[in-house]
């Protein structure tokens, strides 16, 4: 398969999880993948495995001054980016931190979600732009998340900075477009996905495969999304089979946005 043969691309949270299987999807495809993480061990690990195609730069979404010398190393070394996958992202819960209703979240850990989850996709949307600007075209995918599309009262900060990477993929598509660039940008919204995300929440106890069953027992299809088939969406939304879409959004979901699946019963 080549429907990314000699693109560029960058992935952000690509160690582990959704953005590993992006990255392998992307180099089955024919691209060039810097994959980058906070998790430098991690991410030169995954490089490592997806061989001569691959290689890690350390990146924190929420500094600026990376993303400036990431980008740049980038366009020094291969001239050129055509892709940028905004995937890195956090619960809130990862340190133990389990109270994030609306009542209760601390101002704290409202801004350390909104840091990594929004400012990253900002600061990445803002440093491609100009990137690709140079040679007028290219395409950003935004891992939102079904969270984003409705509200979820155990996890305020996180739905509320899906929700605002769902609305700045529409700004970032229409400034492109408005500014005559070929510049895509489209969102991305994963139901239950099984990634190490779910690790503090799902635990390795005894009540691991109950606490699965619950999470996903409204999803219509009633079991959880592999990281491949988010990635197979990506590569779609990063080839030139979608040339004509901007500003959308594929929801990957199990079906779960699509309504109930419950019958109703007789009388
Ligand atoms: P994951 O397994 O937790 O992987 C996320 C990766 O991002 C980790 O390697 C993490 O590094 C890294 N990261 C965290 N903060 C970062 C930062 N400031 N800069 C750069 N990298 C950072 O998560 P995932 O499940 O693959 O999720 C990937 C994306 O999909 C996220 O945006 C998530 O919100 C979204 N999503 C996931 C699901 C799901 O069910 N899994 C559903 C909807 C949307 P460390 O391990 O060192 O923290």
């Amino acid at each position: 398969m080549s429907r990314l043969a000699g693109r560029i691309a960058l992935i952000t949270g690509a160690a582990r999880g959704i953005g590993a299987a992006i990255a392998r999807a992307f180099i089955d495809e024919g691209a060039f993948v810097h994959l980058s993480d906070i998790d430098d061990a991690g991410g030169r690990a995954r490089a490592a495995e997806l061989g001569e195609r691959a290689s890690f730069r350390h990146l924190d979404v929420r500094e600026e001054s990376q993303w400036r010398e990431v980008i740049a190393g980038i366009l020094t070394e291969q001239g050129r980016l055509d892709i940028l996958v905004n995937n890195a992202g956090i619960t809130g819960f990862e340190n133990g931190d389990f109270v994030q209703d609306p009542e209760h979240a601390s101002l704290e850990a409202w801004h350390a979600v909104h840091r990594t989850n929004l400012d990253g996709v900002f600061l990445g949307c803002k440093h491609a732009i100009r990137a690709m600007r140079g040679h007028g075209s290219g395409a950003i995918v935004n891992i939102s998340s079904r969270s984003g599309l409705v509200g979820i009262p155990g996890a305020a900060a996180y739905a509320s900075s899906k929700a605002a990477v769902r609305n700045h993929t529409k700004t970032v598509a229409l400034y492109c477009a408005e500014q005559g660039l070929d510049i895509r940008c489209n969102s991305v919204h994963p139901g239950a996905i099984l990634t190490p995300m779910w690790e503090p929440v799902l635990g390795d106890g005894p009540e691991r495969q109950a606490r699965m069953r619950e999470f996903v027992r409204d999803t219509p299809m009633r079991r959880f999304g592999r990281p491949e088939e988010v990635a197979a969406a990506v590569v779609m939304l990063a080839s030139d089979e979608a040339a004509y879409m901007t500003g959308a959004e594929i929801n990957i979901d199990g079906g779960i946005l699509a309504g109930s699946v419950a019958a109703p019963e007789p009388a």
